[in-house]
């Protein structure tokens, strides 16, 4: 029930069709998918809510692609959200819930925006889709594409870890590791799309992708609604980790959306987490300026992004909420990864967990109060990135086979 497409920074409308930016505004042009809301919300009611799949196709009113388009069969989205007390006295919060994105078929949230890639690919006829990632845009998009039989083509910087590449291979995809940034990924890939007629999944630009990652605000706003042992209400704040500003930006239209189809009344304050090292998007929130591009240096590679496209979008929704937006350190996004899940049983990677690293700090400074109640969303899963993960968990003890060792290390380790 797509309307128009409309750029958001002049306000130029487009029919729905094979865009990328806006023709007038170039790169910086983002589009944003509009719907006839009316028409949806006649459709989308609780009642139909409770009949339909657990998947993001419940949405499907609120999604840019026709039934009639072959879908990814693995199960993506409806993920679980856990109350977790123990992890909410630790960072000093009165409630805390974690939405478990790290439980998508490829690992990570990206699997909601590859979701509506792939349909978009088909849509629009094209037999190869492409992206630039970090990792895992292009582990996910390869699983997509996997699911529907798309070829894919997946442009990697030379740091991203060997986990995310081996999903690649395992799923069929070409990959090329190119010698350099990010951002020379980034525009190589760009490239090739036009040379070969790949379509480009690049996250920042498209204007179908987010509209896959809002369904995780709208998750979260049914849950919410339809879950009394949830608390019967929407949390104060949702907190989640930015790279190039599209999952923040998604995660909050897709609450706003709900509230708009009349299913909720209030809506949560948005805050957005970077890290130190590749902060940019921090930066321009505290002076109120455009974006500058900074470094790229962070152990959360999945939001090492120092020129985020897609930052104007994130910050509208977040000063919309009455949000704020936080960094962390690589030390404080670390303990995050080894508190989470021995306080409450989910295993993130780096970025995964850098939410809860910048939920911590904000009740630190003061930005977030300590009787609120607070969703974090925990974006990939731990295993992505083993190296990270052995870092901080420490080793093993070696043992002889004997019952006497093993009684004199449990001694020394445990409490008394
Ligand atoms: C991509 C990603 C993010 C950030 O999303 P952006 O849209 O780049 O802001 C956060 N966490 C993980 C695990 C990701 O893969």
């Amino acid at each position: 029930m797509i309307i128009e497409l409309v750029c958001i920074v002049c306000g130029r409308s487009y029919p729905p069709g094979d865009h990328q930016t806006c023709r007038i505004c170039g790169p910086t042009g983002i589009l944003d998918v509009r719907y006839d809301y009316d028409a949806v919300a006649l459709a989308l009611t609780f009642e139909e809510l409770a009949r339909r799949e657990r998947t993001i196709w419940r949405y499907r009113e609120l999604l840019p692609v026709p039934a009639r388009i072959l879908r990814p069969f693995v199960h993506v989205g409806w993920t679980p959200v856990y109350d977790v007390p123990r992890l909410a006295d630790a960072v000093g919060v009165r409630r805390l819930f974690l939405k478990d994105d790290g439980r998508n078929p490829t690992g990570s949230f990206k699997d909601r925006a590859s979701f509506v890639g792939v349909m978009k690919a088909l849509e629009f006829g094209y037999r190869a889709i492409a992206c630039a990632s970090t990792g895992n845009a292009a582990s996910s998009l390869a699983g997509m594409a996997a699911s529907v039989n798309l070829s894919a083509y997946i442009f990697v910087p030379e740091r991203a870890p060997e986990p995310k590449i081996a999903q690649l291979l395992m799923f069929g995809a070409t990959v090329f590791r190119v010698r350099g940034t990010y951002e020379q990924a980034f525009d190589l890939c760009r490239a090739a799309c036009e040379r070969f007629r790949w379509y480009n999944r690049n996250s920042g630009t498209n204007p179908f992708l987010v509209e896959g990652k809002k369904t995780a605000g709208l998750e979260i706003a049914e849950q919410f609604a339809t879950d009394p042992s949830l608390g019967g209400a929407l949390p104060d704040w949702v907190v989640v980790s930015v790279g190039d500003g599209c999952t923040i930006g998604g995660i909050a239209k897709g609450l706003h959306e709900f509230k708009r189809l009349g299913l909720v009344r209030t809506l949560p304050r948005m805050l957005g987490v970077q890290a130190e090292g590749a902060s940019p998007i921090v930066k321009a929130f505290a002076t109120n300026s455009d974006v500058a591009p900074s470094g790229a240096d962070t152990v959360a590679d999945s939001i090492a992004v120092g020129t985020p496209r897609n930052w104007r979008r994130a910050l509208a929704w977040v000063r919309a909420s009455r949000g704020a937006m936080i960094a962390v350190s690589d030390e404080e996004i670390l303990e995050a990864m080894r508190i989470t899940p021995r306080l409450a049983a989910v295993f993130g990677e780096p970025a995964g967990v850098a939410g809860i690293a910048g939920l911590r700090a904000a009740v630190t400074s003061g930005l977030l109060p300590r009787d609120a109640s607070v969703l974090a969303v925990i974006t990939g899963n731990g295993l992505k990135d083993i190296r990270t993960a052995v870092q901080v968990a420490g080793t093993p003890h070696d043992v002889r086979p004997s019952l006497d060792a093993v009684e004199a290390i449990v001694q020394e380790s445990s409490p008394c």
